[in-house]
This record gives structure tokens, sequence and C-alpha cells, in this order.
């Protein structure tokens, strides 16, 4: 039987093409909703100069401006607490009265917005959109998945209506309450999952034959799955969680409720698979970080932000939101699992992006490529940057943690190693300050890259 990668059964059987045309019959409908319910769709709308039955397609919806940025939601957010007394926006399309389920962002990056608001019909909806993508990583009825993630308010609460829609018990423990604890409550109730931000997986390989005098890998989990920042998209990290925790890891997101993806059950790393088609169109809809114009997001390889246009949503629907996702797209077949539609590779945030000498610059991609020299180096590093970003005068301050057995003597010869590769693959030459494994903080939520000395 040929793998369900859609949760509604006539997807599975058509083409990309019937996809795309059934796409389009959702946003028909719902931008003429979004314009019929919100002032502030119509407001947009109309400075663009066009009427929703204007956009008939997924091309007329790409030529379309952006309707929204993260300041823009901030903005509305507070205009609609002075206006309305709540926090969700002049964008709520439905009543206040129907918000059934409401988590924020983290507000690692300024003042929470409530970007995850649902009625119940959007949750039931997402929900089981949800499971079903965690059940690609073979999630199901029994399962145990531990969830160590910032909980209560925050963005994360909705994937547990996604295990909860498959039969699966979260045991969702907040981050803020420690490694300890968590570690604790793996042992006392034996998850077959864990959840979490990559870098905190990778945290608890030493972190727990400290506290358990035993390893990872004998968790015994049947998978491992990730999210929150950019993680096994590095080889490196893929190859060192796999091999320690002895099961698959998975890479999943769902920025406000869209894009929805997981990655695949392969050796190699092949991006988030956009399994939920049928949810938004943010996959086949691309913008220059910078200028905000598009970009071909059907050609293979295509570098841009991500727009997000929600295709069935009640309470806060994304229109034309660039929410601040860089990513790059895939177009061809999945070589490790045969899944036919779009991938996408996680690049970095729109506002993460350097400009050096001219050439737009991913921390990630500096990151790929120094993680490539370990154990020579731990894989934790940061970009030291002296003034606000993007644009940055060169040569770019790197601080990376060498390897446990690397020597002082042995400093020099790296540096230079990894200052060719760098300029070899995206022609920077970085100014590098090593310091020793484990100096740099690692943090339960997101870690940071920049390490910023300005004021
Ligand atoms: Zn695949």
């Amino acid at each position: 039987m040929e793998k369900e990668f859609y949760l509604v059964p006539e997807l599975n059987k058509m083409s990309q093409e019937e996809i795309r045309l059934y796409q389009e019959k959702k946003l028909i409908k719902q931008l003429a909703y979004c314009y019929r319910t919100s002032a502030f769709y119509r407001h947009k709308f109309d400075e663009a100069g066009a009427k929703p039955e204007d956009i008939a397609t997924i091309d007329d919806l790409r030529k379309l401006p952006i309707f929204m940025v993260k300041d823009d939601e901030r903005k509305s957010a507070q205009e609609s607490l002075k206006k309305y007394s709540h926090p969700f926006g002049l964008h709520l399309c439905a009543p206040v009265e129907e918000i059934y389920l409401t988590g924020t962002t983290s507000g690692t990056t300024g003042t929470p917005t409530f970007s995850y608001t649902f009625t119940k019909r959007d949750i039931n909806f997402i929900g089981r959109q949800l499971g079903h993508r965690l059940s690609l990583a073979g999630i199901g009825k029994g399962d145990r998945v531990v969830f160590f993630f910032a909980l209560g308010i925050y963005a994360t609460t909705m994937t547990l209506w996604g295990l909860r829609e498959l039969g699966a018990l979260p045991i969702d423990i907040d981050a803020r309450a420690g490694t300890d604890l968590l570690l604790q409550f793996i042992e006392l109730t034996r998850p077959t999952y864990l959840a979490c931000t990559p870098s905190l997986a990778e945290f608890l390989i030493e972190k727990t034959p400290k506290v358990l005098t035993k390893d990872v890998r004998d968790f015994k989990l049947k998978g491992c799955l990730t999210t929150g920042e950019i993680g096994i998209a590095l080889p490196e990290i893929k190859k060192k969680l796999e091999s320690a925790y002895g099961c698959r890891v998975y890479d999943y997101w769902s920025p406000c409720g869209n894009a929805m993806g997981i990655s695949c059950d392969a050796e190699k790393y092949h991006g988030l698979h956009a399994v939920a088609p049928d949810v938004c169109t943010s996959y086949d809809d691309l913008v220059d970080p910078i200028t905000k114009k598009p970009v071909d997001s059907d050609e293979d390889g295509a570098i841009g932000e991500m727009v997000h246009t929600a295709l069935e949503r009640e309470a806060c629907p994304a229109v034309k939101y660039a929410y601040g996702d860089v990513v790059q797209i895939y177009t061809k077949e999945c070589p490790g699992c045969g899944f036919k539609g779009k991938r996408a590779k996680l690049i970095g945030r729109a506002d993460d992006m350097l400009i050096i000498k001219g050439v737009n610059v991913y921390p990630t991609a500096i990151k790929d490529i120094v993680t490539t020299f370990a154990p020579d180096v731990t894989g934790e590093m940061r970009i030291v940057l002296d003034a606000p970003p993007p644009r940055v005068v060169p040569p770019l301050k790197l601080k990376i943690e060498h390897g446990k057995k690397v020597g002082r003597g042995d400093l020099p010869g790296l540096s230079k190693r990894i200052g060719a590769a760098l300029h070899n693959k995206i022609k920077i030459r970085p100014e590098i300050a090593f310091v020793k494994p484990g100096e740099l903080p690692k943090e339960t939520r997101k870690t940071p890259i920049f390490e910023k000395t300005y004021e």
C-alpha cells in the first residue's frame, strides 16, 4: 500500500496539480470569509487595490503584497487591546467569545503575540492535522510522549491536541521545571517518545548518566521529536542524536498552525515534508526577506521567506503573513521516502540574516559548516555582533567551543581549516576565538546563536 502522507484520503490519490486546485477552491472561500469578517483585512485588500474575488489561484495570491509582518501583528494586538480589551489583534475574524484555545509565541524576540489562537472548530481541524503529521513519525494509540517545552500559554500547547487525537498520552513537563525533574519523569513513566528542542536532546546525552546512572539509549525510545530550533537539519547533529538515542530523530514544525511539516524516516535529512497542503499555502509563497518581492517557490532549491495564508481557519487566519522564517524549498520527489509534495529546509529567521560585503549569510549556514569539524568542535558556537544586524563590517567574529581532545597547540591549525571551509563554501573570512567545551551556556528553551556586545 502507498503511504498515506495526507490526512484527507482523496488528497492521497491526487497529483500535485490536482492538490493545487483543491487548495485554490479553499483559498477563495477563506479570503471571502476574512474580507467579510474583518475590517483589518478589508483595509489590506483595499490598500492593495484588490478584492478577494480577484484572487482565484495561488499565482494571484503570490502577486498580492505582504499584509502582515511580526511587528504589524504586535501593533494589531496593541490596538485591539485598546479598542476592544483583548490581545488577539484587529485581524481576529471570529467573535472573541468563540475563542477556545490560545497560545503565544515564546517572547524571546519581544512582546509575545497570540498567534496560536483558535476557535473550537479550528483546533478540531488543526488537532487532527497535527496528529496525523506525528503519526508519520510512527506515533499512535498507546504511545506515551514526554513533552518538554515551555508549557501553558505557549504555542507548543496545540501539539498536545494532536497527540490526544492519535490516542497517544502526552506527559507534559514544563521546561522551566528543569532537566532533573524531566529525567525523573522519564524514569517514572517509561515514555516511547521524547519531544523537546534539539539542543535539549543534545544536552540530555551528557546529563542523563550523571543523574540516572544510565544512558539516553537505555530509555529505549521509538523516536525523538524535535522542534523550535534548527537541529537535525545539520547532518552532524542528526548523526549525534540518533547514535546516542538509538532511534530515529524527527524534526517537525507548524508556525502559527501553518506550514505543517515533518521530516521522514531516513538516514539523511530531507527537509520538512509539506504533509498538510489543505491547511495553508505556505510552501507555495516565498519572498525575498529584505525586499519582500516574490521568489519563485516552484523552483527546486529556491530560498526565501515563507508567507503564510491559511486555508481553513476561523479565529486568526494568516493572510499574506511573512512570519520571518527563511526556507529552502525542494520540489523533487523525496529520495528518502518517496513523498512527492514540496519539502522545506529551515535556514534561519529573516531578522537573523546577515549581510557581509553584500552577500546574504544565514547563521545556520555557518553552523552547518562549523559542525562538520566535530569532534574537534562540540558544535556549540556564537556569532559575536558588535553592531545591530543585518550589515556586518568584516571580519565576522565567531566564538567556537573546541572539542575535548583538542589541545592548545592544535587550535591555530583548526582555526585555519575552519576558516578555509567557510571561505570556500560561503565566502566569508571570519575571526575565530575558541572557548573550552561546555563554556557557552545551553538553554532549555531556544539557544541563541548571536552574542550581542552592543546596547
Ligand atoms: Zn522523505
